[in-house]
């Protein structure tokens, strides 16, 4: 990569995020990572230890005569994390290396309407107000995660009715000087296992797709990048309009035959049974040669979304996280049997590899506290600009 100028911000965001991504660093490998000299880095740790935002413990070194401090984030950090899902609103308390020291889930109603949600959302809010003023907890950043939000929720939201504006002013009124960003849920599945999975398959620019209550996607790219996070609604492709009605309107998206409920429907289980049963559902469920014909049938359907994705904007790895990535590797072969049966030249000449990584779906708001920490972290620590979503 060539060596380009960096603002003050952006050298301490590719420190913090490098920090976020590893889980802790020696100075010798952390300068070499963010191309710093030992001198520079440590001008700008000096600072981030100053401002609560680093902390550098003692541990034995890995090589002899090797540094002895661990780089890390200061474990004192208290970042908010508010995830919306189809049932409920999680909200919780946590640090910036995921764990958690408070959550609370208040229900939604059956047929949300936005009054319904932004009820929910202040009930939420003075939970964690209530909570953090116990405590004398100060946030350094609240993240909320909001599926089907994107480029389309200015007109209103097609998967959960909200008014984004209206829960903003709600932060800005009982959370006034906390940095708050909003983004799409798979954005922040994402960035949770960019930040939590240890050897994440890729480092450098692909596609994440996330296979759960909805079909969803996000281009990852350098997390000081601006558009480092953006989603991509492969999950609306639609494969025959005579097809299963689907969430967003439409019939015979993806989504209606490879999402979660859709699984659930197919096995004849319901959703909550089926998310209980979490990695052991591909053993525990027997399956007759029919239904496995048919989810062979809609992982391929999946794959040639994937693929066509990769048509529209190439990108040499695809990281599939959700109930495919449960089962053997013979069934999600039909996953990349699809990506290749649509990617322009196949999978081969297009050299994409594919990787899978465990779902983490049922795990709210660990998504939402990873996306939090990923905006303290690529703010540089410096919240003037942490307020623009991902
Ligand atoms: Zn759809």
């Amino acid at each position: 990569m060539p060596e380009q100028p960096r603002s003050r911000r952006q050298t301490r965001a590719a420190i913090l995020t490098h920090l976020l991504q590893s889980g802790g660093s020696f100075r010798p490998p952390l300068a070499k990572a963010v191309r710093l000299s030992e001198a520079s880095l440590s001008r700008i740790l000096f600072d981030l230890k100053a401002e609560g935002l680093i902390e550098e413990v003692r541990r034995p070194a890995p090589y002899v005569g090797g540094p002895t401090g661990l780089v890390s984030f200061d474990s004192a950090i208290a970042l908010a994390a508010l995830e919306l899902t189809g049932q409920w609103l999680s909200v919780g308390v946590g640090g910036m290396a995921g764990e958690m020291h408070y959550t609370e889930r208040v229900p939604l109603p059956k047929r949300p309407t936005v009054d319904a949600v932004s009820k929910v959302f202040r009930e939420a809010l003075i939970l964690l107000r209530d909570w953090t003023r116990r405590r004398r907890i100060a946030l350094a950043q609240i993240g909320i995660t909001i599926p089907g939000l994107g480029r389309l929720s200015e007109f209103g939201n097609p998967i959960i009715p909200c008014d984004i504006e209206r829960i903003g002013d709600m932060f800005g009124e009982l959370f006034a000087d906390v940095p708050v960003a909003f983004t799409n849920s798979v954005v922040a599945h994402a960035t949770f296992h960019r930040c939590r999975t240890e050897n994440y398959p890729f480092s450098d620019a692909h596609l994440f797709v996330f296979v759960g209550q909805g079909v969803a996607g996000a281009w990852m790219d350098d997390p000081i990048e601006d558009d480092a996070l953006q989603p991509v609604e492969l999950g609306h492709m639609v494969f025959g309009t005579d097809g299963p009605r689907c969430r967003c309107g439409h019939r015979g998206c993806v989504e209606a035959y490879a999402s979660l409920p859709a699984l659930a429907e197919l096995l004849r289980v319901t959703e909550a049974e089926l998310l209980q049963l979490g990695s052991e559902w591909a053993t525990a469920i027997p399956l007759t040669s029919r239904v496995r014909q048919e989810l062979r049938q809609r992982l391929f359907r999946l794959g040639l979304a994937i693929g066509n994705t990769l048509n529209v904007k190439p990108r040499r790895g695809v990281v599939i996280s959700g109930w495919p990535s449960l089962l053997t590797d013979d069934d999600r072969k039909a996953v990349i049997e699809g990506i290749d049966a649509c990617l322009l030249g196949g999978r081969k000449l297009a050299q994409v590899s594919v990787a899978f990584v465990p779902p983490s779906n049922g795990n709210d708001p660990q998504a939402a506290l990873a996306f939090a920490a990923f905006c303290l972290a690529r703010s540089g620590g410096m919240p003037a600009a942490s307020t623009e979503a991902a």
